[in-house]
């Protein structure tokens, strides 16, 4: 598999060269250039397979060209490796796929630890510096730090906007010692993330050190997400749904999963529907209905690793709808559904979901009609938002928390939204 550019002006290249480049020069994105389709039967056989099985099938299919297939094998294995249980909600009818039981309790633990297994196998015998640079708006900073801060050579610099993340979440990745170097910008998300795009776009820069973006825009991250969805469909199979009828809906921020789903389907994964659940930003569901991208001001939510107004990956998810055969419906939900959805989730299941989540429950029950059979993905532990889930379960006081101090907090710099603060910090930290 090669791979192009979403706005179709830059050469075509293999997967290493597009992951090391993270945008590709003429800003776009990168995306499969031809995608096959499985062949038929693996999705006759699908039940059954474990998840890392299934995803050694689709990942030999985007790195087959750069890698050996037993390098694929142990790339995928430790990505995934954690559980990502299926649990039943209402029968067949409703069910929810936890996709957050690895060591920073989101999903985005997959695509970090995936994209940090390519660059560990790349860098074998090699230490020169290099900086990863990622925008987080909640889950994605601890993720690539967790991922990625252990590898020789490597600093990792996370921007994300100042006041807008909870202590557990700051706490995530300035904890983790001197090769991250946290940053607050005076900003918002999608400031940070344009911080990050100039970065790894600024040619002088590059004379003094390399750098990799890790934001769901980078293909490296961007390709393991296609898995939650061929595992989501196993486990549906495998629990009695009916392999036609099943609707997905996925919690969706800057749009990498969802555009993930879409890339499944068109990978051949049989889904009948896929909804996409926004928190209040809605600049999505917006888009789906007229056409167009209205820029307003990010809001803040109770589902916070969503809040963008600028979701990074839409031109993917444009250039995947161009023909899909897929069904793609869109919903927005406020603050107060998702409060009630986590209420009313714990009252009627005994199950308790995090505000992401919720967000994709309230958009699956607008969406499922009757005789489908619905999953939605749980994209963090709800611990990691105990205030909100707090407020609408009041016994979840009650349940011990998990120990959230950690001792070693490495200061964060504050910046301007502006580039040159940026580049003078990571010459600095380089040098
Ligand atoms: C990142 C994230 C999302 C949204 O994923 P996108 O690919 O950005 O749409 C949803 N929930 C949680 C908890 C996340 O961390």
């Amino acid at each position: 598999m090669r791979y192009s550019s979403t706005n179709h002006n830059s050469p075509i290249v293999p997967f290493v060269d597009a992951m090391r480049q993270g945008f590709a020069p003429d800003g776009g994105l990168y995306m499969p250039q031809n995608v096959i389709p499985l062949p038929p039967p693996l999705f006759w056989n699908i039940a059954g397979m474990p998840s890392t099985d299934i995803a050694y099938v689709v990942a030999n299919t985007f790195l087959s060209e750069d890698f050996e297939p037993e390098t694929v094998r142990s790339i995928v294995n430790h990505a995934l490796s954690f559980p990502m249980p299926l649990v039943k909600l209402d029968e067949t009818r409703i069910a929810t796929m936890e996709l957050f039981h690895g060591p920073t309790k989101s999903v985005k633990d997959i695509g970090a630890r995936f994209m940090a297994s390519i660059l560990k196998t790349l860098r074998e015998n090699d230490d020169t510096p290099l900086h990863i640079i990622a925008a987080t708006s909640g889950d994605a900073g601890s993720a690539v730090a967790n991922a990625f801060h252990n590898l020789p050579g490597v600093h990792v610099t996370i921007l994300y906007p100042k006041g807008r993340l909870t202590y557990q979440q700051r706490s995530s990745f300035t904890s983790l010692g001197p090769t991250v170097t946290p940053i607050e910008v005076r900003g918002s998300f999608d400031d940070c993330l344009a911080l990050a795009r100039t970065a790894t776009l600024d040619t002088g820069l590059r004379q003094h050190v390399r750098t990799i973006t890790a934001n769901s825009i980078n293909i490296a991250r961007f390709l393991p997400q296609t898995f939650h969805f061929f595992n989501a469909y196993a486990r549906m199979v495998e629990n009695g749904a009916d392999p036609q009828q099943i609707v997905v809906s996925v919690p969706s921020g800057n749009l990498g999963n969802l555009a993930a789903a879409l890339l499944a389907c068109r990978m051949g994964l049989p889904i009948k529907r896929i909804v996409a659940a926004t928190n209040a930003n809605d600049t999505f569901a917006r888009y789906l209905a007229t056409g167009t991208i209205e820029h307003r001001p990010a809001v803040a939510t109770h589902a916070n690793a969503m809040d963008t107004a600028m979701p990074a990956n839409l031109p993917r998810v444009s250039e995947l709808l161009t023909d899909s055969k897929v069904e793609l419906h869109a919903f927005s939900v406020s603050d107060i559904e998702i409060i009630d959805a986590i209420t009313d989730v714990y009252n009627r299941y005994g199950y308790v979901t995090d505000p992401h989540a919720a967000c994709a429950f309230v958009a699956l029950n607008r969406s499922l009609q009757p005789g489908e059979h619905g999953i939605f993905m749980a994209t963090a532990d709800p611990e990691k938002c105990r205030q909100v889930v707090e407020t609408a379960i009041p016994s979840f006081k009650n349940s011990a928390p998990a120990p959230t101090h950690r001792p070693h907090q490495q200061q964060p710099m504050t910046i301007p939204t502006v580039y040159q603060s940026l580049k003078n910090i990571i010459i600095q930290t380089n040098g």
